[in-house]
């Protein structure tokens, strides 16, 4: 899941005489979206079909799943993002990391979960796969999520807010659900607009 942009303006103090200090400020930004970016690369983009297939259960607790968690919390801090699903790089097992609100880095591996159903709510969802769009999607405010870390063991985790959502978000993910999916209709057609490969004018 994309970091909410729009949240995450950082405040400055300017100092308008304080020239160097915002020299440094802005090469930094420079490579911080070049980092984006490179991360972004290696995250599969839509229409990609990796993104609408079904994920395995995880049957090995091995280095290589492992090593694919590892890589995976690095591309999702690389990419400002909240949360992956292992689907987004091409590898159909059941897991996602994820770290909403700069918590520290969470991975669940065959994550099952269990939602309150008392209380929903609308909110815009970015999507790492989705590029620009953002859309309303309705998500249970409560989550109960169980599963196991990439060692085997037995984790639960008793969710609200961000956290709730995010893993909602990666849950569908392993499933091939994707926000364009969940949203209303409108919201759909005007991402799937956004989303259509633009005609390259000469
Ligand atoms: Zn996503």
């Amino acid at each position: 899941m994309a970091h909410d942009h729009a949240h995450d303006e950082h405040e400055h103090d300017h100092d308008e005489h304080d020239h160097e200090h915002e020299h440094d400020d802005s090469a930094g930004d420079r490579e911080r979206e070049l980092v984006r970016r490179q991360a972004l690369a290696q995250i599969r983009q839509y229409p990609d079909v990796a993104l609408r297939m079904r994920a395995r259960e995880v049957t090995e607790f091995d280095e290589f799943l492992v090593q694919l968690v590892e890589r995976m919390a690095n591309l999702m801090h690389d990419a400002q993002g909240v949360g992956l699903a292992a689907t987004q790089i091409g590898v159909l097992q059941r897991v996602f990391v994820f770290a909403p609100d700069d918590e520290p880095m969470r991975a669940v591996v065959n994550p099952q979960l269990t939602l309150d159903e008392s209380e929903k709510l609308v909110d815009e969802e970015g999507c790492l796969s989705l590029r620009e769009v953002r859309v309303p999607v309705e998500r249970a405010t409560k989550v109960v999520l169980e599963g196991k870390d990439p060692n085997g063991d037995d984790v639960r985790y008793e969710l609200d807010g961000l956290a709730a959502r995010v893993v909602q978000h990666e849950t569908d993910h392993l499933d091939g659900v994707l926000t364009i999916d969940r949203t209303d209709p409108e919201s759909r057609k005007r991402a799937l607009g956004t989303l259509r490969p633009q005609p390259t004018l000469a």
